[in-house]
Parts: structure tokens; C-alpha cells; sequence
């Protein structure tokens, strides 16, 4: 009999990292990361400031190449030799970062029509159609016209978020994304990416807001000095916590 679990929805791997592993100069930051990703699944990274999460992210999505191991996004095996591979596989791969980066110079819709347009050879008009629709799900659909510099950074985020989904990518990556908002900001942003969850997008985010870890994601995954520390489901780590250095970092955010 086939068991189960693969029949199940979901099941689908859409990140594999084997064994991953990075340095800059002589200083290791990822110390071999075994990480599979499910389709649909949330993972919340949690650790240390210079445990590695960033550069984890930059390398499931190509900004960062690595020195060992194995990566597989959507099925495809991601050389770390290969720039061309690279390229390919950040078409797959959205990454919304704590900064907004919008291009200044284009209205709201144009940034999101961007990317369509010019990678995926997508007419105006269809892209268009796609932002609106995309705008209207961050709920902005009266910004079309708007320039980013004339929208709250909660509302820029959003837009940001909007751009990344128009590239209907695999998995989307979220490294800090509230970080740089004001405090009465913050809750938009994150309804939104519990919106994207609960549609079933395949989230992987680096995250402070531990109470929105524990309420949205599937696993946890605290990073610790490089490696993954502890890994589970929410309700364990942070309610039981195993490894001294979990709980101290956990400790340290009160
Ligand atoms: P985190 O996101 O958990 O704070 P990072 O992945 O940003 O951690 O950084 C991990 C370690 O790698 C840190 O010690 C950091 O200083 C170092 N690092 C990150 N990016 C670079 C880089 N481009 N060049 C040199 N060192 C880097
Ligand atoms: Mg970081």
C-alpha cells in the first residue's frame, strides 16, 4: 500500500537544502543546513542576530552562492557554479526584504508590472490586469496610480509584497519584513502574509514577531551559531523549548 503521506496535499518539496554550506573568508556562517520545505507550508526562522538567516534566504534565492551542499528549488537542482542557474532560479523564488526597495521613479502599478513584463514577456495590458488584481489582495486597489514616496511604509511593504506575487513564484521568502515600520504599521503587513498563508503560499520568514510565529507558522526553525538548532512545530518550541541556548534566546526577548 502507498503510505499516506504521499497522497496527502502538500507533499510536494519545494525547497530541499542538503548539507548547505557557507563562508566569507574563513568565517563559516552556514554550517551544513538539511532543510526540506513542503508546498504550502510556513516556516518561521527565528535566532540570533548573525546566526545566519539572511544568508540562508540569499541563497535559497540565489543573491548569495554557496560553497557546499545541495539546493533544490521547484525541482530543479541549483549549482552553485552556475550564475545562468541563478538567474533561473530567482524567477521562482520571491524575496521581500525589511527595506522596501519599490523603484522611486515608477507609480505603484508600474512596480508591480515590472518583472511581468520584462522577464516573463507579458503584455501591458495582461500585466496590468494581474497588478490590480494582486493591489487589490494587499489591500490597495485605490493605489495604482500613487508613487511609492507617497505611501506609509506599511502600505509600501504591501506594494512590495504585491511585486513579489506577480512573479507567481514557488516559494516566497521574508527576511525581517516589519522590521523597519513604525509599531502601528506593522499589524497590516503581517495580516496581509497571514492572508498569503492561509491561501496556501509556500512562506519561509525570518521573523521577530514571535507571537505571529507561533500563531501562523506549520515549523519553527531556530538558527543557532550557523546551523539549525531546534526545529518543530510552534506550540514545542516555544512552549518547550530544549536546548539552553533556545531558551535563553527565547528569555532574551522579554
Ligand atoms: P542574521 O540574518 O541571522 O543576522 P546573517 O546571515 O546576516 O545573520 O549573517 C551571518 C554572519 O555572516 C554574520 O557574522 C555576518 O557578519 C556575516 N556576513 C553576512 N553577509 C556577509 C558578507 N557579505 N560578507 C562578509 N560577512 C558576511
Ligand atoms: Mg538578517
Amino acid at each position: 500500500m502507498v503510505p499516506a503521506i504521499d497522497n496527502a496535499p502538500g507533499s510536494r518539496l519545494v525547497v530541499e537544502i542538503t548539507a548547505l554550506r557557507k563562508s566569507f573568508g574563513e568565517v563559516e556562517v552556514l554550517k551544513g543546513i538539511d532543510l526540506n520545505v513542503h508546498q504550502g507550508e510556513v516556516i518561521a526562522i527565528i535566532g540570533k542576530s548573525g546566526s545566519g538567516k539572511s544568508t540562508l534566504l540569499r541563497c535559497i534565492n540565489g543573491l548569495e552562492t554557496f560553497d557546499d551542499g545541495a539546493l533544490r528549488v521547484d525541482g530543479k537542482q541549483l549549482l552553485h557554479e552556475s550564475p545562468t542557474a541563478m538567474r533561473e532560479l530567482r524567477q521562482h523564488v520571491g524575496m521581500i526584504f525589511q527595506s522596501f526597495n519599490l523603484f522611486p521613479h515608477l507609480s505603484v502599478g508600474r512596480n508591480v508590472m515590472l518583472a511581468p513584463t520584462l522577464v516573463k514577456k507579458r503584455s501591458k495590458t495582461e500585466a496590468a490586469e494581474r497588478a490590480r488584481t494582486l493591489l487589490e489582495r494587499v489591500g490597495l486597489a485605490d493605489k495604482f496610480d500613487a508613487m511609492p514616496d507617497q505611501l506609509s511604509g506599511g502600505q509600501q511593504q504591501r506594494v512590495a509584497i504585491a511585486r513579489s506575487l506577480a512573479m507567481d513564484p514557488a516559494v516566497l521568502l521574508c527576511d525581517e519584513i516589519t522590521s523597519a515600520l513604525d509599531p502601528e504599521l506593522v499589524g497590516e503587513v503581517l495580516r496581509v502574509v497571514e492572508l498569503l498563508a492561509q491561501e496556501g503560499m509556500t512562506l519561509l520568514m525570518v521573523t521577530h514577531e514571535m507571537n505571529f510565529a507561533r500563531k501562523v507558522s506549520d515549523r519553527v526553525i531556530f538558527m543557532h551559531q550557523g546551523r539549525v538548532h531546534e526545529m518543530g512545530p510552534p506550540e514545542e518550541l516555544f512552549g518547550s523549548p530544549r536546548t539552553p541556548e533556545l531558551k535563553q534566546f527565547l528569555s532574551s526577548l522579554h
